[in-house]
């Protein structure tokens, strides 16, 4: 286990605050090295959206408690951290349960966090776990890439020989689970976003912008192509949400603790150096923000979403039309399922091509 104790006040609870959380019980039967306690204490919330068989979808929302020390005029950088998309990668689950007990360390406490270890629930808890979900969807091919229509089925067939693992459904985010990470896209929006996965040992990142993190741990880069209807396709190559996947080496069999701490510290060192705050904030307005800020951390209200909406129409230009995206509210953007920008690369053929496995 990380080896932080679960007793960091008011992001972690003691025990005898937590109520019992019924989900707890067939979760640690499914999720290496995590135990009913850990579980318990975890302090994951129901949000409200269930599965397709009425399992929650779990979340912990975490507000950045302290300020970024090089630069504490500037917002927080948020973290989407997700794991367990595909629900027989147990351990992509399980590290990123375990690393909630890890954020009060201080680099993760100048982050905001959004953080759901068990995106796809019916796939863990199936009689054998699935890497699809109850309705053999592969959630990781649902997302809204350009002309999913057109190109996600076509590969399906082509590329993957029909191979009911890899199936993209038939419209995206036709899943309430893809459906979930989209909307949390939306609302919350990341400037990073995390994917746990396993078994294939690597990482991989897809971004236009960022610097990609060159190892975490022992998992080194190996950039292997996009897959239409990928998180990674969607995030960071349409929306210019930089999307790091871990592959974890092994599906069922957890990391050594000493590595699960050290890839969870390389990633937030990467995140802390490499990462920009998109959220909109100008100069001669940041000192109200921040009090602004502060006020609302104080009341417990979501810090980002305030100052957004308090500075969206001050900010200076910017240099992309998908930067532009972040300045307009949330609730003014429409979901882009038919007709999204042309700014995605296609498939990448040959490293797909050249490559038998398909990671994440
Ligand atoms: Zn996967």
């Amino acid at each position: 286990m990380v080896t932080l104790p679960a007793t960091a006040g008011s992001i972690a609870p003691a025990a005898d605050t937590v109520p019992a959380n019924p989900w707890c019980g067939p979760l640690v039967r499914r999720l290496p090295k995590v135990t009913m306690a850990q579980c318990q204490n975890s302090a994951l919330k129901a949000s409200g959206k269930v599965s397709i068989k009425g399992f929650p979808l779990l979340v912990r929302e975490v507000p950045a408690r302290i300020k970024n020390a090089e630069h504490p005029d500037q917002p927080p950088i948020k973290v989407l951290l997700i794991g367990g998309i595909h629900g027989d990668e147990r351990t992509a689950s399980s590290i990123v349960l375990l690393w909630l007990e890890a954020l009060n360390k201080p680099v993760a406490g100048e982050f905001e966090w959004r953080i759901a270890p068990l995106v796809n629930p019916d796939g863990l808890l199936a009689a054998k776990s699935t890497r699809v979900n109850a309705n053999g969807v592969d959630l990781n091919r649902n997302f809204p890439t350009p002309n999913w229509l057109q190109e996600a089925p076509l590969y399906w067939k082509k590329r993957t020989g029909s191979d009911p693992r890899r199936f993209p459904g038939k419209a995206p985010i036709s899943e309430p689970e893809s459906r979930w990470v989209f909307d949390e896209i939306e609302h919350f929006q990341p400037d990073v976003v995390i994917s746990v996965h396993a078994p294939f040992g690597v990482l991989d990142f897809d971004g236009l912008s960022t610097t990609p993190p060159s190892r975490f741990g022992r998992l080194m880069i190996d950039r292997v192509g996009v897959y239409p209807g990928s998180l990674g396709n969607y995030s960071g190559v349409h929306k210019n949400i930089p999307v790091v996947t871990i592959e974890l080496p092994n599906s069922l069999v957890m990391p050594a603790d000493a590595e699960v701490a050290r890839i969870w510290q390389d990633m937030l060192n990467w995140v802390q150096h490499n990462v920009k705050s998109q959220t909109p904030v100008s100069s001669h307005i940041s000192a109200s923000a921040s009090e602004s800020a502060k006020t609302a951390e104080q009341a417990g209200q979501d810090v980002a979403v305030q100052v957004s909406t308090a500075v969206s129409e001050t900010v200076p230009s910017v240099s992309t039309p998908e930067s532009a995206l972040v300045l307009v509210p949330a609730q003014s953007i429409a979901p882009a399922l038919t007709a999204p920008p042309a700014l995605a690369a296609p498939v990448n053929e040959g490293s797909v091509s050249k490559t038998i496995k398909e990671p994440a």
